[in-house]
């Protein structure tokens, strides 16, 4: 059996996904899950392209243990010296530059011919040699770029010291028996390959990012790359729980493996999908709320008698478990504690304390408190360190118009009051804090969904809004879903107030 390496781009390609705005604490939260699941390398970021992006790869370099932190780079100095500076401090520090290979992108994106890109190249990866023992290439494009091309340009970045080469199918174009035969042919036509290893990252335009990805380890990769949940540019990226699984599931077929613990999937899974609003559909392979569901009385009667009758993969292997740990008003605050650390939480004394205070005021409300009721309580703890915070509401109104009245921390610390109306207790509550933050943001989206059973669920909404003319996402949970759509509505507000980064959405847009 051979061990595949698994890069992770969740926190880069992921985060490139329209309407995604992590901050630096959400960052670090999904870094330390994805140790978690046991990922080989955390690809954290995009250094260069904002002051925030540089910020949030430094503290997962120094935050984050027991992985190979990677900051991308393009194919320039300047970028790969803004990786050193933020990466230098991980445990295993890798740098993973860049440059575009196809004819395409080389005619009309750099205006460069085939020499003068491998002279790039060259003299790139020889530059991060000298910070770097581990030098991830990547040759983007390649799935648009002629082949001799690539085994050429693949041999001399391999004699200039990458360790690593990546053959990404940037744009989804490829078929999997094309893209499995590439690497065929590179593994065979390159001199120098077993100095190197291959890797593979696929995109899901066509809807063929993991049937690529499986193709390229069945003709010879030994890293992969992808997201969580399949997240990132346009269509995502390969979904790093279905290649695992495929692995698992078919490992007589493929004699490949991976480091992931498992049944750390669905939490995974579920964290990524509240941190960056995107939804996981309910028919979504191996993670979506359909995934193991039976509906048809032929296919219930047969799992009954025996679950490998339509069972191919048993939901506790990804870690689904009917029986969630619940807490209650007796739960102590050590079970508390442990119950956060194991939420991908890493609250201080002060924190801890003010988060079991609002337990038990929780208890008080509802019988039983579920993982997704903890997260609420230390979410809105980190609420209360954003720019504009909500410090109260008052809703009322009949079916035809509503009113709403907020009182809100701005900025600059000042507390304002405002009302307004509305077409609804939502519409009203959103125009009064357009009115408090002098924004008026555009909502494109607004999604509710009930986290746990029963009537006394609490709310998780998600909204998207646009604000000159991009998206941001921003979620809000309680046990009041009026309270939760504003809640959602000011994280959103928040993450626009705290992106000032022009430069990186002009880089990001260059990369495509
Ligand atoms: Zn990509």
């Amino acid at each position: 059996m051979r061990t595949i390496q698994i890069l992770d781009t969740t926190l880069r390609d992921g985060e490139q996904s329209a309407g995604v705005n992590l901050n630096g604490q959400e960052k670090l939260e999904i870094a330390k899950q994805l140790v978690r699941l046991g990922v080989d390398a955390i690809e954290a970021g995009f250094p260069i392209a904002s002051p925030g992006d540089f910020e949030a790869v430094k503290q997962i370099a120094e935050q984050v243990k027991g992985t190979t932190i990677v900051g991308f780079a393009r194919a320039t100095k300047g970028d790969i010296d803004a990786v050193y500076e933020s990466i230098k401090g991980a445990e295993a520090a890798r740098v993973h530059l860049f440059i575009a290979t196809s004819p395409i992108h080389m005619k009309y994106k750099l205006r460069k011919s085939p020499e003068e890109i491998t002279e790039i190249a060259v003299e790139m990866v020889k530059y991060a040699k000298k910070y770097f023992h581990d030098v991830q290439f990547s040759a983007e494009d390649a799935g648009r770029s002629d082949l001799s091309f690539l085994t050429n340009i693949t041999k001399h970045v391999i004699d200039a010291g990458a360790t690593i080469v990546n053959i990404p199918d940037t744009v989804g174009y490829m078929m999997p028996a094309e893209y499995g035969y590439m690497f065929k042919r590179l593994k065979e036509d390159v001199p120098n390959i077993d100095k190197a290893i291959l890797s593979a990252h696929c995109h899901d335009d066509l809807g063929l990012a993991v049937a690529n990805t499986l193709a390229a380890i069945e003709n010879g990769v030994d890293q992969v790359e992808g997201t969580i949940n399949g997240i990132g540019e346009r269509a995502g990226n390969a979904a790093l729980e279905e290649v695992a699984l495929s692995l698992y599931t078919r490992r007589e077929f493929y004699q490949a493996t991976t480091n992931f613990h498992l049944e750390q999937i669905a939490r995974t899974s579920k964290l990524i999908s509240k941190l960056t609003g995107m939804i996981v559909p309910g028919n979504k392979a191996v993670v979506g709320a359909n995934a193991f569901a039976h509906e048809s009385g032929i296919h219930q009667d047969g799992v009954l008698k025996e679950s490998s009758t339509y069972e191919i993969i048993k939901p506790e292997v990804v870690g689904i478990t009917s029986n969630t740990l619940v807490l209650g008003k007796h739960s102590g605050r050590h079970a508390f504690r442990e119950r956060l650390i194991t939420l991908g939480y890493s609250l201080d004394d002060e924190k801890i304390n003010v988060a079991f205070q609002k337990f038990k005021e929780l208890t008080m409300k509802k019988k039983e408190i579920i993982d997704d009721d903890l997260v609420m309580i230390v979410d809105d703890q980190q609420l209360k360190e954003q720019p504009f915070q909500l410090e109260y509401l008052h809703i009322s109104g009949d079916i035809q118009v509503s009113t709403a009245m907020l009182r809100m921390k701005l900025p600059d610390g000042r507390i304002e009051e405002e009302a307004a109306r509305g077409d609804g207790l939502i519409d009203a509550v959103y125009n009064t804090i357009d009115r408090l933050s002098g924004i008026k943001l555009k909502l494109k989206d607004y999604q509710i969904q009930s986290v746990g059973n029963g009537r006394d669920a609490a709310g998780d909404v998600h909204v998207k809004v646009e604000y000159k003319g991009k998206l941001y996402h921003g979620r809000g949970m309680s046990t009041n879903v009026v309270e939760a759509s504003a809640k959602a509505y000011i994280d959103a507000l928040n993450r626009i107030y705290t992106k000032r980064d022009v430069y990186r959405k002009q880089i990001l847009k260059e990369i495509g």
